[in-house]
């Protein structure tokens, strides 16, 4: 996977976060302040047009690129959480023009870790970290046992939106849906939501 590939991933998410907006606004709507999909969508779109004007050369610079644009631009609590995921993934892939599916795994997981370490959301307490996790763990498990880029990919963007719609039922323990108490169950987390377009979207594009 060279930096086309991570630069059509990150065009691919912004395409699904800009169709999804609306959508996750809404869901924001419910147990937050309605502006998830306004707050990522101003991201994506900041990205994309910085990505068009300075073409990194190494998927390291492009994903250190992406996070710092994010952080930047989105604001709220997701932008720094979304931001140091990409710049946490981009320090794992050193000066490499390629990225094996191992490394992408590990810089996942390297994603992963910087949004608990900033945030310090466990899974189940209703936060990206329900999608983020199990999609990692099942990118991993797929990889171990010999699947294909496209499929293990498929794999983890499928844990990623199962583990989204199961935040519906749990009580938020972190971000502003905490404040809600007990009134937060009952409606899918936006954060989770999102990680769930953004792991589609890498599906979508290793299966090109
Ligand atoms: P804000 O709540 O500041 O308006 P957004 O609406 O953009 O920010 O993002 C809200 C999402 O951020 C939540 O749905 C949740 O998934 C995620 N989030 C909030 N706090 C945390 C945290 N401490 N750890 C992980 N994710 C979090
Ligand atoms: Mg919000
Ligand atoms: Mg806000």
């Amino acid at each position: 996977m060279d930096t086309a590939f991570f630069t059509a991933w990150i065009e691919e998410s912004a395409r699904r976060v800009a169709a999804e907006k609306d959508w996750l606004t809404g869901l924001d709507a419910a147990i937050g302040d309605a502006d998830h999909g306004t707050n990522l969508d101003r991201g994506f779109t900041a990205v994309v047009q910085t990505l068009a004007a300075k073409e990194p050369d190494t998927p390291a610079a492009l994903l250190n690129l992406v996070g710092v644009t994010l952080i930047r631009k989105v604001g709220g609590a997701s932008g720094p959480l979304y931001g140091t995921a990409f710049r946490e993934m981009s320090k794992t892939l050193g000066d490499d023009a390629e990225v094996s599916p191992a490394g992408l795994c590990d810089a996942l997981d390297a994603g992963l870790a910087g949004v608990q370490k900033l945030g310090s959301a466990a899974e189940g307490d209703k936060t990206m970290v329900d999608a983020l996790a199990p999609a990692v763990r099942e990118l991993r498990r797929a990889l171990q046992e010999g699947a294909e880029p496209r499929e293990a990919t498929g794999a983890a963007a499928s844990a990623a939106r199962a583990g989204a719609k199961a935040t519906i039922p749990m009580q938020a323990r972190r971000g502003r849906a905490s404040y809600l108490g007990e009134r937060s169950v009952g409606h899918e987390d936006p954060g989770a939501a999102s990680a769930a377009i953004i792991l589609t979207a890498l599906a979508t594009v290793a299966a090109r």
